[in-house]
């Protein structure tokens, strides 16, 4: 230990979509439209919902990233 300074962590801070997402998937839910994934950026921690309507079709995001809060109703 010969650091007297406690330096924070290196936060990066990014604005949406300035860094691509490194998405990791919480959960999973099988619907009827597909299975639904709940995934979060292991970096920026952003959550999104995707859709995988097969298995052997890549996940569509059916979110944007959750930065905000509600966008209010309609
Ligand atoms: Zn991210």
């Amino acid at each position: 230990m010969t650091s007297l300074n406690t330096l924070p962590l290196p936060r990066i801070r990014l604005d949406d979509a300035s860094h691509e997402h490194a998405w990791l998937v919480e959960s999973r839910h099988p619907t009827s439209e597909g299975v639904v994934l709940y995934v979060r950026c292991a970096e920026c921690h952003v959550r999104r919902v995707d859709i995988q309507a097969h298995t052997s079709l890549p996940p569509t995001a059916v979110s944007r990233g959750t930065d905000r809060p509600h966008d209010g109703a309609a």
